[in-house]
């Protein structure tokens, strides 16, 4: 079996590794803090002290960060993980960033003689632990096709979009329809409490028409229940509408309705509520409506 690194052992990370050391493949870990590196030793990984020192023992490096500066300073800048690969390692890139860094990060692969896969994932922490992510891949074929059995571990529903950074264009995609649902959830069950119907009802209600989806269902019972524990961050998932709208600003394509969300997070991370659940956006609303509620 291939040796795997992988840099970046937060919520998504830390399991993600971990099934990966259960499916037999040896690991090199690394991450900013200690508490997860020790919790995968003892688990039967290698430990590496910064991002070269991984990239100069595996076949394969995989990285899980928060965000595009993050990818650019362990892969690119400072960290130099690219220039210390072994010719024909595989970068794999599942964090979720901008499309532009990926084709970076692909083409400074090429130059060492190795290859590049962005392959951002949804289905949150909970798909991380059992495995059930969805993964959205750009890259080659050829590279596809040699990291699929890693991302079977990881992963059920795994599609190769197109080239490098299609994988983050899918992943940009699904953030503008999760964020746009999650608003368009929070204005039906206001609208139902504010007219005097228990919006818990109308959620009944709707999730057997057309209005039923995923986030109705769980995002709307967050919302009804009041708990916005994350789950999903609020600033995280700016962040991702931040990286839609560059995208679209790029080809000079308006997103009128991601634009107005992508606000409405940035409201609720000026409220201190960024670590707060995508649910959360709930709570503007309501502050803009009555500031009794
Ligand atoms: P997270 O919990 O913040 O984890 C990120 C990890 O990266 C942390 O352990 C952090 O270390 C480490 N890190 C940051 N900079 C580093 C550096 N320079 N060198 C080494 N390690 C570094 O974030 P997450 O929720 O796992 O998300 C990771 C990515 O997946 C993000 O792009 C996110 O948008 C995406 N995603 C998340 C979810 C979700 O539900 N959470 C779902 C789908 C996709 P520290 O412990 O020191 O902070």
């Amino acid at each position: 079996m291939e040796t795997i690194g992988f840099i970046g052992l937060g919520i998504m990370g830390r399991p993600m590794a971990l099934n990966l050391l259960k499916a037999g493949y040896p690991l090199v870990v690394h991450n900013r803090s200690q508490g997860a590196v020790k919790e995968l030793v003892n688990a039967g990984a290698t430990a590496a002290d910064n991002p070269a020192a991984v990239a100069k023992q595996v076949d394969i490096l995989i990285t899980m960060l928060p965000d595009t500066p993050d990818v650019d300073q362990v892969l690119l800048g400072s960290g130099q993980a690219i220039k210390n690969l072994r010719p024909g390692t595989l970068v794999i890139d599942m964090s979720t960033v901008s499309p532009a860094i990926a084709r970076r990060v692909a083409s400074a692969a090429r130059e060492v003689g190795a290859d590049a896969l962005d392959a951002p994932v949804s289905g949150g922490d909970v798909g991380a632990q059992e495995g059930t992510l969805s993964i959205m891949v750009g890259g080659s074929k050829e590279a596809f096709e040699r990291a699929l059995p890693i991302f079977k571990v990881l992963g059920k529903n795994i599609t190769l979009v197109g080239e490098a950074g299609a994988g983050q264009v899918a992943k940009a995609a699904n953030q503008v329809i999760v964020g746009v649902t999650i608003q368009a959830v929070a204005e039906a069950l206001t609208l139902a409490k504010r007219n005097g119907v228990d919006p818990a009802m109308v959620h009944q209600a709707l999730m057997g028409g057309f209005a039923q989806s995923k986030i109705l269902e769980i995002h709307g019972q967050r919302m009804l229940d009041n708990n916005h524990k994350p789950g999903f961050k609020s600033r995280l998932h700016r962040k991702d509408l931040s990286i839609a709208l560059e995208a679209a600003r790029e080809v000079g394509l308006p997103l009128p309705c991601t634009g107005m969300v992508r606000e409405l997070f940035s409201a609720l991370v000026g409220q201190e509520q960024g670590d707060a659940d995508h649910s959360a956006l709930v709570k503007i609303l309501e502050n803009l409506s009555s500031p009794n509620n």
